[in-house]
């Protein structure tokens, strides 16, 4: 007997028929002798009806609110999944994350786990029942309740695997594995038998929206074995296919597949670009144009300052193309009260396409094929940043499913 945590994405849940069929496999799994914790999320479309029900009062409502409001995605769920589990003879009770309690921070919006008090939830299953807590949410100290950023049912799974000691935890979501690259952009993109935690988090942060980023840190912190895997196969197929089926995330050091050089092609369409042209080039005015951006709490991903010409220069970052407004915003005072710079730049129409591997570090040359196959697809690079193992760049966004595809072909990693 063993405890799996399984985590249930939207599709996965989309409907009464879909949860019907969750609750066939979670009985099976427990017919099977283990002690299962179910973390759904909303039913797909949920959170953003109710999101979108706050935009038509106001445009930017409280976010206190908006997360109290899209924490009820996930309560209907759970509730119905207790349902369908009572509906097939299971004893299942559901608990919303406040509840348990799951502790966060009072970042609404992006709120981060500090706690998880497992003391009812291991009653409840040495009794016998099957536990279901809502992903994406929790309680901070003073009660209110957070939600923890878009994809955070992920986080919660694998917080919560993590904090009962799970043998495993299993990621069920509309696709059979992490991939080479989103299988919806590339038909022909190949299912990863296993990748490390390296380059998940890797694949996470640039955009792969398979796994929510926090919920990998949380696999590598705690070395929570994860597995991602298809929800949409027959929930009664026989329990060895399933526990070795889908993708694994791993700690080996080094890719297991042997020549790989690159694990896969990551994108993020949501990109905004801010130039500040004109910049006086003296010390200290990175910090004066980044400071107010992160005092604001908005991340900055690529940076650029070009080499200064009669003592200006020219100043570019990114960032997520949900923060360029504010970022615009808190440039517009900054830049014109003490930078002195000429004026102010944007383009919202940028995307990001990262090639990522662990293999790269010991192969020359990668950048400049990913360059060439660009060239090759009169693709214009904007902005380029790497690390030991990825290379991203910044193009229009109108190429980025053309420079996906050919990278994703240049580099061999198509099925065979
Ligand atoms: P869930 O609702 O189950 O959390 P998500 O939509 O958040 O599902 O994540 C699954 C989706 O991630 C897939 O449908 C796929 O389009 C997308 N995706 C992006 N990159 C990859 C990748 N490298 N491998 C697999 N899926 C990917
Ligand atoms: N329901 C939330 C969202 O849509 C959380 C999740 O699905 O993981 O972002
Ligand atoms: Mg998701």
């Amino acid at each position: 007997m063993a405890l799996f945590v399984h985590k249930y994405g939207g599709t996965s849940m989309g409907s009464t028929e879909r949860i019907k069929n969750v609750a066939l496999r979670v009985a099976k799994w427990h017919d099977a002798g283990h002690q299962i914790v179910v973390v759904p999320s909303a039913m797909s479309g949920e959170t953003n009806r109710l999101l979108g029900l706050a935009r038509e009062i106001m445009p930017q409502p409280d976010q206190r609110e908006l997360d109290m409001l899209a924490a009820t995605g996930e309560q209907t769920s759970v509730a119905l999944l207790a349902i369908a589990l009572h509906a097939v003879g299971k004893e299942a009770v559901s608990y919303a994350g406040w509840q348990v309690p799951i502790l966060t921070d009072s970042a609404f919006g992006k709120a981060r786990i500090q706690s998880i008090d497992d003391v009812k939830v291991r009653k409840d299953l040495d009794a016998g029942k099957i536990v279901i807590i809502t992903g994406f949410q929790g309680m901070d100290e003073d009660g209110n309740i957070t939600t923890l950023g878009r994809g955070g049912s992920d986080t919660s799974a694998v917080a919560v695997a993590a904090a009962m000691g799970a043998a495993e935890c299993l990621i069920y979501t509309d696709v059979d594995g992490v991939y080479t690259t989103d299988p919806r952009v590339v038909s022909d993109a190949r299912r990863l038998k296993t990748v490390t935690f390296e380059e998940m988090l890797e694949m996470a942060s640039l955009g792969s929206k398979v796994l929510q980023i926090r919920s990998v840190e949380f696999a590598g912190n705690y070395k929570m074995p994860t597995r991602v895997l298809s929800s949409l196969t027959d929930p009664l197929m026989p329990l060895e296919v399933e526990t070795v089926s889908g993708t694994l995330i791993s700690f080996e050091k080094e890719s297991s597949m042997e020549q790989a050089t690159i694990t896969g092609i990551a994108f993020s369409r949501d990109e905004a670009k801010i130039t500040i042209l004109g910049v006086p080039d003296r010390p200290g005015i990175a910090y004066q144009i980044l400071g107010p951006v992160a005092d604001a709490n908005i991340e900055v991903d690529m940076i650029i300052q070009n080499q200064s010409v009669d003592g200006k220069t020219d100043f570019t970052f990114t960032v997520s193309r949900a923060d360029y407004l504010k970022s615009s915003q808190v440039l517009e005072a900054s830049v014109k009260s003490h930078i002195g710079a000429g004026s102010i730049a944007g383009d919202t129409k940028v995307s990001k396409v990262s090639v990522v591997g662990v293999g790269m570090r010991s192969h020359v040359g990668i950048a400049s094929q990913m360059f060439r196959t660009l060239s090759e697809e009169g693709i214009n690079i904007q902005m380029i940043s790497t690390s030991e193992i990825k290379i991203s760049v910044l193009i229009d966004e109108k190429y980025m499913e053309l420079a996906v595809r050919s990278l994703h072909k240049a580099f061999g990693l198509e099925n065979d």
